[in-house]
């Protein structure tokens, strides 16, 4: 079998679950290469001193918190359960989405947070779950289940449950009746606190970072050409605030000029709709692979 270096970076992440592909995806994007089997327990990346060491989503926090690993991805909602003490988070990662949602069996009677005071609700969560009743000032028993936590009302163990949701369709198949939001979680990436005051490994993880933040933020913009009456500039500029000022080129149309910007995701067809009402034509738009500030 291969050997870990030991001088490297190591960095936890989901062996097989939701936020597998995902991880994967954003490695591979962010430049690292390395083989990741199903069988396998670690791998060594070919460009960079990091081994990728795979584990059940539950134990990244602690191996993270014990210095085990340096960083680890996981669901904030395992950090909210957890909070282990010795961890950082470093950088919100856009996948995974999820909510934490409190829902009761759709004939109960509770109809607000209130109802289900002192009662018991089936979690993985638990913490989560107290917490959350405590901030709204109430309290509440928790009976703590790892999976298919939908059919614990159903056993006549709990009066609600608490568990992750995407859609909410699971719950609703369930004939379950969202009553509120705990919170909601995305992938993050975390550090051993100790970790980020050694100067080698600090180093390593500011260029992974810069690596992982420039496929977020490309994710995030589109580049955008357009053809435009010189005249019109002013008011393209006021519409498209981008990165920075943009790229200006005369056309061999005499008083017409090529404009060259980024645009960000969320705000897209606005942009878009607002430009060509303006006066610009010919709109070429591009994905972009990375954007390094
Ligand atoms: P493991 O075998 O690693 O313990 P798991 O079954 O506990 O896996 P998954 O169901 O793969 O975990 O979920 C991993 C993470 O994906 C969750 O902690 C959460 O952050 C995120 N997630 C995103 N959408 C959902 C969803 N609809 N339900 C549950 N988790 C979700
Ligand atoms: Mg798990």
């Amino acid at each position: 079998m291969q050997n870990m270096n030991k001088n490297n970076l190591k960095l936890a992440i989901q062996k097989s679950g939701r936020l597998t592909d995902d991880t994967l995806n954003l490695l591979r994007s962010a430049g690292l290469e390395f083989e990741s089997y199903k069988s396998k327990l670690f791998s060594s990346c070919r460009n960079f001193p990091l081994e990728i060491v795979y584990l059940r989503d539950d134990d990244i926090p602690d191996y993270v918190s014990s210095g085990s690993v340096d960083l680890g991805i996981v669901g904030q909602n395992l950090i909210f359960e957890e909070k282990p003490s010795n961890v950082k988070k470093l950088l919100n990662l856009q996948y995974g989405f999820c909510t934490l949602t409190l829902a009761v069996p759709k004939e109960s009677k509770a109809q607000k947070l209130a109802d289900l005071n002192n009662l018991t609700v089936a979690t993985t969560y638990p913490n989560s779950t107290k917490d959350f009743f405590n901030q709204n000032d109430l309290s509440i028993e928790t009976i703590k289940i790892t999976g298919s936590v939908e059919i614990a009302p159903m056993l006549g163990v709990a009066e609600a449950i608490a568990d992750l949701t995407a859609t909410g369709s699971t719950m609703a198949l369930n004939d379950l009746r969202p009553l509120a939001n705990i919170y909601d979680s995305e992938a993050v990436l975390i550090s051993n606190k100790q970790s980020l005051l050694s100067k080698n490994k600090l180093q390593l993880i500011n260029r992974l970072m810069v690596r992982f933040k420039g496929v977020l933020s490309a994710k995030n913009y589109k580049y955008v050409m357009m053809n435009a009456p010189e005249e019109i500039l002013p008011k393209l500029k006021k519409i498209t605030k981008g990165l920075k000022s943009p790229t200006v080129a005369p056309l061999v149309k005499a008083g017409w000029i090529s404009v060259q910007t980024v645009i960000k995701e969320d705000v897209f067809w606005e942009t878009i709709e607002k430009l060509k009402n303006a006066g610009a034509s010919s709109i070429i738009i591009l994905p972009i692979e990375k954007i390094i500030l």
